[in-house]
């Protein structure tokens, strides 16, 4: 372990351009439950429609009803976003941003925890669940600054359509994030994958694309992954234990 933490720490100082991939592992580490697994919402309740952003935007007012007044599995995942807070893992990451070492980080999840970390260059790359977002022209409104007298709710900016900032299934993804993403990745030559399988495209070509002109990824899971294979370094365990480990490795190094 102790070699894995050196080798990882290395691996950071000696890049030239640091980012990182996050996920579910991340979020439920902070007691939000994961959608799939044997404790996960779908698991419980059932697998939500594919096509949720075909149905959103068929019947938008509908939507934004289930929104404001959420049963089952969205009441259950709104009430623990509400009560997380970051851990150990996201605090990490967030001062590796803030040493300059991790130059931003990518993030599958939805919780909004990273930023509440200190986070600055960040990637939403599933949306913020405490963001609004037009679905015309993609400005993002924090929850108090619309008004939800009638719905569905109007952007303030064109009279576009608001929807969640969190993309449903079916629905692209925001380009303005995707293409931050692309321009970081094509810089990276070395990435942190933390708490995901990275299973799930877009996110999952990312580390491949990175390891695939010779850079280096750490990956930081309890469980090997599809992307074991591609990793120099594994860090076995726990975000919130191996992420600190890591910050304390890196400034001992540095
Ligand atoms: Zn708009």
């Amino acid at each position: 372990m102790e070699l894995d933490l050196d080798a990882a720490a290395r691996c950071l100082l000696e890049a030239r351009y640091v980012i990182a991939l996050t996920g579910a592992g991340l979020s439920v580490e902070s007691g939000i439950p994961p959608f799939r697994g044997p404790n996960g919402l779908w698991t419980k309740y059932g697998e939500p429609p594919m096509n949720g952003y075909e149905r959103f935007l068929a019947d938008p007012r509908k939507a934004w009803e289930e929104r404001l007044n959420p049963q089952g599995p969205m009441r259950e995942l709104w009430d623990a976003l509400a009560r997380a807070e970051p851990n150990p893992g996201h605090h990490a990451l967030a001062e590796l941003e803030e040493m300059g070492v991790l130059q931003a980080t990518i993030t599958q999840n939805v919780d909004n925890l990273h930023r509440m970390a200190g986070a600055v260059r960040l990637l939403e790359i599933h949306g913020n669940a405490t963001l609004i977002r037009c679905v015309q022209c993609v400005a993002r409104f924090e929850r108090d600054e619309i008004d939800y007298v009638q719905l569905p709710p109007r952007c303030p900016r064109c009279g576009g359509l608001l929807k969640s900032d969190t993309v449903s299934f079916g629905e692209p993804i925001p380009p303005d994030v995707l293409a931050g993403c692309t321009v970081e990745a094509d810089r990276a030559d070395c990435m942190i994958v933390a708490g995901t399988s990275a299973t799930v495209y877009p996110a999952a070509g990312f580390p491949i694309a990175i390891a695939e002109r010779g850079g280096d990824l750490i990956e930081v899971n309890p469980y090997p992954s599809d992307l074991t294979a591609f990793c120099r370094v594994r860090l076995p365990g726990p975000s919130g234990e191996m992420l600190p480990a890591l910050l304390e490795r890196v400034r001992a190094l540095r």
